[in-house]
């Protein structure tokens, strides 16, 4: 082989070589984002652990170790070291209600407020930054946390807030403070008289104090003005940062107003969305959404609508949960079905009319025979139609008659549960229904045992928002009284995986969205979230103490605890 011949075989390879690096190169665009040197929980049983996730746009394109997510860095690629620190799929919480939760962050918090002073203080100090004509709300006040315990007047807050009306309420919302602009307002004077089952509080002259009790109350309810657009985009925004800071990168409005979706539809298209969200406007109004057309999880990744919720029956604080047998020392009482079911029929037609329309039905059930009686409607809806990938949900999914477990799973019928209601409700429950239908309430091991997809929410703003709070819950089951440090039925306790899948990939399913998000795998919506402390090692009662660092939506930073100063 003389010179010639090897300067050419040289050039050929050469030739090769770079046409090879080329095409790899033109094949794997370099990532937008990495995120390596994390302890990566994935809920995807493919790859159970990893290192590190990278992001082109807005979606996840690797996850492995950091040596392999590495070959995805280009000049260009923002890297982002976790330091070690566990990162999960984003938080999807199934069942809230979005805008009052806002609301509630809106509002004065009055509940720790130890005397008078505090809280006139607290509500001077709204006064100063609330906008001319609207009220002031909220409070959640206790005066028996006072030294001593009576109760509040306008008299101590009139001078604070010479121009706002003020309502604040008691904490049990039996009972309310109004100031003298709200009574003004509201047309109560000392010839006001007492409205039946209720009581506006007189002093020795018998001018109002303020305090007005239950039905007195309504006096002013009637005269605070509905919400503009302009302020239900404020409180909106201000429960999507709350959302981030929180790591709920995904929320499922249950009973959300058209006023509040067309806020969410405003907020999409200036592309200000920091929270997926799948809206589910009220049943009763089943006939607009069936009107236009549209099915189960109609829309776009940020903004869903597709579904309808439903009312079977109350509450089990209220004893108006119904059951099939009375409640304990509450006379024959066993509770009521809703408005909406009665006659039954009527629910009947409307599951019927938003199943023909391809909507998906959340239903909301707590006492055994509300539950059974919607699993019944549920089961005709399916023999009418025929079977159909539906997704019925059922939320709570309180008590459960124990013949309903097995019944759940076969109409494949979702438990949209609330794990922060165990340790609240765990506190009395038993003293309302006794041992034995105790035994079946927030029986999370027996739906998972029977093979019932479960979904987790908050029911935020009637429990907190945080998700550690619901993982907590659902993992020790110790109630708020600290009567239970071991659990409360212990035997329905899951496991921190168990509990992140149904927050994630559980809820994901229950809006037809598991092969878009709720697990850390290529081609999802890079969605995630990045915690103060591996939740899978620590002991479960410190959970509830674990924060989040660094939310993620579509590769997005939307939360970031590192860069954010004096947190
Ligand atoms: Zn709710």
């Amino acid at each position: 082989m003389n010179n010639r011949n090897w300067f050419c075989w040289i050039a050929v390879f050469l030739c090769s070589a770079l046409l090879l690096a080329r095409s790899q190169a033109q094949s794997r665009p370099a990532a937008d984002l990495i995120v390596t040197n994390a302890k990566v929980w994935t809920v995807d049983k493919s790859v159970a652990s990893a290192q590190a996730v990278a992001v082109l746009e807005e979606r996840i394109v690797a996850v492995g170790s950091s040596a392999e997510v590495d070959a995805w860095r280009g000049p260009r690629t923002q890297v982002i070291d976790a330091g070690g620190k566990l990162l999960l799929p984003g938080f999807n919480d199934a069942h809230l209600h979005f805008v009052s939760g806002g609301m509630q962050l809106n509002n004065v918090q009055l509940k720790d407020a130890t005397s008078p002073q505090e809280f006139a203080r607290r509500i001077g100090e709204r006064a100063k930054i609330t906008p001319e004509g609207e009220w002031i709300l909220g409070g959640n006040w206790d005066e028996t946390k006072w030294n001593p315990p009576s109760l509040p007047t306008k008299a101590l807050i009139d001078a604070v807030t010479p121009d706002a009306p003020v309502f604040v309420t008691r904490y049990d919302g039996h009972m309310g403070l109004a100031n003298s602009v709200a009574l003004r307002l509201a047309g109560i004077t000392a010839k006001t008289p007492n409205p039946p089952g209720g009581v506006i509080v007189r002093d020795e002259k018998g001018d109002p104090t303020g305090a007005l009790k239950d039905a007195a109350t309504d006096y002013i309810d009637k005269v605070i003005p509905p919400i503009s657009h302009d302020q239900r985009m404020r409180i909106v925004k201000r429960a999507l940062a709350y959302a981030a800071s929180v790591g709920v990168t995904s929320v499922q409005h249950m009973g959300a107003d058209y006023e509040d979706i067309a806020v969410y539809a405003e907020l999409q298209r200036r592309a200000e969305l920091t929270t997926r969200i799948y809206a589910a406007p009220l049943i009763t109004n089943v006939d607009d959404q069936a009107k236009l057309g549209i099915g189960h999880a109609f829309g776009g990744p940020y903004l869903r609508i597709g579904a309808v919720k439903a009312f079977a029956d109350g509450s089990l604080g209220s004893g108006t949960a119904y059951f099939y047998e009375p409640f304990l020392s509450q006379g024959n009482n066993r509770g009521l079905l809703s408005d909406e079911m009665h006659p039954i029929a009527l629910m009947r037609d409307r599951y019927s009319k938003a199943d023909a329309s391809g909507l998906q039905i959340c239903t909301h059930a707590i006492g055994d025979e509300g539950i059974s009686t919607v699993l019944d409607l549920y089961a005709e809806v399916i023999k009418a139609h025929g079977e159909a990938d539906r997704r019925l949900r059922i939320e709570h999914a309180q008590h459960m008659a124990a013949k309903d477990f097995d019944r759940f799973a076969q109409l494949h019928v979702i438990a949209s549960v609330q794990p922060y209601h165990a340790i609240d409700d765990g506190r009395f429950a038993e003293s309302r229904i006794g041992h034995d239908r105790a035994s079946r309430t927030y029986a999370f091991r027996t739906f998972l045992d029977h093979g019932v997809r479960l979904a987790f929410g908050t029911d935020w703003e009637v429990a907190p928002l945080d998700p550690m709070l619901t993982v907590y819950a659902a993992v020790t089951r110790a109630t708020l009284d600290g009567k239970n440090p071991n659990g409360w039925f212990p035997e329905q306790k899951l496991t921190v995986a168990e509990a992140v899948e149904a927050y994630t990939m559980g809820s994901a399913y229950a809006e037809f969205q598991e092969n878009e998000k709720g697990s850390i795998t290529p081609g999802k919506l890079a969605d995630m979230v990045e915690v103060s402390d591996d939740i899978f090692s620590i002991a479960p009662e410190n959970i509830r103490d674990v924060r989040v660092l660094k939310t993620f939506i579509g590769g997005r930073l939307v939360l970031d605890r590192d860069r954010t100063t004096g947190h």
